[in-house]
């Protein structure tokens, strides 16, 4: 089922044409009401009028966080105090959050690009849903909200916490599709375990997975341990909240709400644009917000973006999984390392839980990298040839991905510990010293 076909499946000409049209009238709207942006054009020597087609986006000037965080709390937005119904904030991952405020009308295209994601997941008004994101300032909770209630199926605002009521509640009010971060979906299959509860007990069928990177084997593992079918949805605060792009039954890249937000691959280095199939970061141009609008936002999320055809019938640009955040990518001994790449290895050798933490220290001017893994509990042995035997496997496995020797430890199941809203998987001890 698609939601909005009139959009979603637009000719790549009129959705160009689109795009030009909302660009134009973005930048002389961001002119008029933000000095921030009148400056820097000013300054690049570019006027409103120099932009007539989507191509003249190039001419425009990137948004990074720090312009966010230099213009805290309200610098950015465009619309008058009295226009703005709701106020947002970054989770903080990186650092100080980011404050995002909303208008009526932004609200109304937020419920609506989710709604078209949770569409494409199959969701329909007979689902009950389940909203395991955290409710409040974080985006999770509210976007998907009012995305479920906008596509008619019952809404559960479960939020995150007390996972064995939640679970009580996904068998008693027969849930079947849940919104949360794979991190938190992996906590409740656990919890479903020590509950004794069998995943033929409950009805979940979709969960909509997002808001940190996860790889194909973590899909395998939450599908298989909850039963269900697993999508990926992404997005920003920055941008909007949940909902920018989502898989679609192919589940061949993602999607993107190219009518309001236009995505473009620069190579972080020299703020070239990139063309498809390029890896590089990740920006978007929010081409119909009232709030907050940015031009050129760069994400410092790293992946591709593709356009040759989906057999969904959708004609949207589509783009990869997120690789990771180029902040989250860690520099040892002078190779470049992503969790992802070590989740991707763990995942794929059956001795291990997915849980796991990248601890990186500096010892006598030299990084190094200690791999901490939950062995399963039909793994776990007292036998220590056995353990070291799976020790050296994944070293191994390790090596050949990484290109750099990581120190494996083998935890006890149950030892790291779980997350309910996004995971953590790195402790940089370079940082604290
Ligand atoms: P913060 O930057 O503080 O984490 P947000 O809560 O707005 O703020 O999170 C947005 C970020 O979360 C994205 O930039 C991206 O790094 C990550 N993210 C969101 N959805 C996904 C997804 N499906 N896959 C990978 N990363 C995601
Ligand atoms: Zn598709």
């Amino acid at each position: 089922m698609i939601w909005n076909p009139n959009k979603e499946c637009m000719s790549r000409e009129l959705m160009r044409e689109l795009q030009g049209k909302r660009l134009q009238k973005l930048v002389q709207y961001v002119y008029h009401n933000v000095p921030f942006y009148r400056n820097k054009m000013q300054e690049m020597n570019v006027s409103p009028e120099d932009i007539v087609s989507i191509d003249d986006i190039v001419k425009l000037p990137f948004t990074t966080k720090q312009d966010l965080r230099d213009n805290y709390p309200y610098g950015l937005q465009a619309a008058p105090a009295s226009e703005i119904v709701r106020v947002h904030a970054s989770s903080g991952t990186t650092g100080n959050p980011t404050i995002v405020g909303y208008t009526r009308k932004d609200l109304a295209v937020w419920s609506e690009v989710m709604t078209r994601c949770l569409t494409a997941f199959g969701v329909t008004r007979d689902d009950t849903f389940s909203v395991s994101y955290g409710y409040g300032l974080f985006t999770g909770g509210l976007g998907a909200h009012y995305g479920v209630e906008n596509l008619g199926a019952t809404v559960i605002p479960a939020s995150t916490g007390n996972t064995e009521k939640h679970i009580r509640l996904i068998r008693d009010l027969n849930i079947t599709g849940i919104a949360c971060t794979p991190s938190y979906a992996l906590y409740l299959a656990e919890t479903l375990d020590k509950m004794g509860i069998d995943k033929s007990q409950i009805g979940l069928r979709v969960g909509a997975f997002g808001a940190e990177p996860w790889t194909e084997n973590m899909r395998k593992e939450i599908e298989s341990r909850l039963g269900l079918k697993g999508y990926n949805i992404y997005g920003l605060s920055e941008i909007m909240g949940p909902g920018v792009s989502y898989e679609c039954q192919e589940q061949n890249g993602s999607h993107i709400n190219e009518d309001h937000f236009y995505p473009e691959i620069i190579n972080p280095d020299t703020l070239e644009q990139l063309p498809y199939g390029e890896q590089g970061e990740l920006v978007f141009t929010t081409l119909t917000k009232e709030g907050m609008p940015l031009l050129r936002y760069r994400t410092k999320d790293l992946c591709t973006l593709m356009d040759d055809e989906c057999p969904c019938g959708r004609t949207s640009v589509r783009m990869s999984r997120i690789v990771g955040r180029s902040d989250d990518m860690l520099i040892i001994r002078g190779i470049n390392v992503f969790p992802s790449q070590v989740e991707s290895v763990i995942l794929d050798m059956p001795e291990f839980e997915p849980q796991y933490m990248l601890v990186v220290d500096r010892v006598n001017n030299l990084d190094t990298l200690q791999v901490q893994v939950e062995v399963r509990k039909d793994y776990f042995s007292d036998d220590i040839g056995s353990m070291l035997a799976m020790k050296k496997r994944l070293s191994d496995k390790l090596k050949s991905v990484l290109s750099i020797a990581a120190d494996v430890r083998l935890m006890e199941p149950g030892s790291i510990e779980r997350a309910q809203g996004k995971g953590k998987h790195v402790i940089d001890k370079r940082k604290l010293q």
